[in-house]
């Protein structure tokens, strides 16, 4: 099996990501490219703040990872000039915890709460008074003669980030004044992301060489800025150290990733709807046992990038590849009665959320 950690172009943040992170990380809205909706509304919210001489109000952030959700929320607290504080559902595993964190905020902080879906009910239920009143109630005592104290808090900003906005309870979502969902970044962006990172990491890149990795990266800034390391690596060893056309398509054809950015376990996982189960459709569940692979891999990690390619469709049925996938992978498309469109983009978002 493979472990997502290792997986080169995997969207997950891996080990190696730490060093360079505080490097290559945007510090301002004027550094973060693409995404110009969300920073034309923050813009606004953020200013709108400022006159007021409040905190922003509570804000959600959702999309596939690797997408800079992280970015934002440390961009916004600079932006606001206050402190960021930052956790993850899962780490927080007791109502103490996060009373423990809300308390040791200061007026107009940052609480950012990665994976927010993931957080427990009961956790969640000492969350609802904090973001409403700014205030935590807190049980003395048990059964008749328990009591409820009420402990005022700093105005603070929630900003929580996750990759499945439908996971979210609605009592949860609906304390968040503001939604913003993070979309793929086009080849455009992510080659201004590359040219960007290629300058603080000081690696000549040259701009054929930088669309070339851009056109690879599926999307996402935090695969981009991988693939740029990987690839300085060849253009040293291989060549004169500069990442042109040639050094990139080289080293990317050596690191089994091919011209529309698919790996391996991408491919062996159109290769087995179409091998093992005829095109499809066929259930996440089981085409996960078939790769040898968990489940939310397939679906956080493979299919976005997949359906946005137009190579792989969900179906109410199951997951089915296109027309366009068999001609990826170099085979016949079989004869059908209604043709199977190639999977457009509008719907791949669209079911992204549902998820
Ligand atoms: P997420 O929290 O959504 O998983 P991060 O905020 O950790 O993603 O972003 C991953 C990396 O991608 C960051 O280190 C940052 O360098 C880079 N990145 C993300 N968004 C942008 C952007 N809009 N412009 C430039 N770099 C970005």
């Amino acid at each position: 099996m493979e472990n997502l950690e290792e997986r080169l172009i995997s969207p997950e943040a891996a080990a190696e990501d730490f060093d360079s992170e505080f490097t290559l990380r945007p510090r301002t809205l004027e550094e973060y490219i693409g995404q110009e909706k969300i920073k034309g509304n923050l813009k606004v919210y953020l200013e709108a703040a400022r006159r007021r001489g409040e905190p922003l109000d509570h804000l959600l952030l959702y999309g596939p990872p690797g997408l800079g959700k992280t970015t934002l929320a440390c961009i916004v607290a600079h932006e606001m000039g206050v402190q960021i504080r930052t956790t993850s559902g899962p780490a927080i595993e007791k109502p103490g915890d996060l009373a423990a964190l809300l308390t040791n905020l200061q007026e107009g902080d940052v609480l950012f709460i990665d994976e927010i879906h993931r957080l427990s009910r009961q956790v969640e239920e000492v969350l609802y008074p904090a973001l409403e009143d700014y205030a935590l109630d807190i049980m003395i005592g048990k059964g008749p003669s328990a009591q409820s104290i009420r402990i005022n808090l700093p105005r603070f900003t929630l900003i929580g980030a996750t990759t499945r906005a439908g996971q979210l309870t609605s009592p949860l979502r609906d304390r968040f004044g503001v939604l913003l969902k993070l979309e793929l970044y086009s080849p455009l962006e992510l080659a201004q992301i590359i040219r960007r990172s290629a300058n603080l990491l000081r690696v000549p890149c040259d701009e054929e060489g930088a669309a070339e990795l851009a056109a690879c990266s599926r999307g996402t800034p935090r695969v981009a800025n991988r693939l740029l390391k990987r690839v300085r690596d060849f253009a040293e060893v291989m060549g004169d150290g500069v990442i042109t056309r040639e050094t990139a398509t080289e080293a990317l054809r050596r690191m089994d990733i091919d011209p529309l950015g698919l790996d391996e376990l991408d491919r062996s996982l159109l290769r087995a709807i179409i091998e093992l189960y005829g095109g499809g459709p066929v259930g996440l569940d089981t085409l996960a046992a078939a790769l040898g692979e968990e489940s939310v891999t397939l679906e956080d990690v493979c299919e976005p990038y997949l359906m946005q390619m137009g190579l792989l469709a969900r179906t109410p049925r199951g997951r089915c590849v296109t027309d366009a996938a068999y001609r990826h992978l170099g085979m016949q498309p079989p004869q059908r009665s209604g043709p199977m469109q190639d999977g457009s983009r509008q719907q791949s978002f669209a079911d992204l959320e549902e998820n």
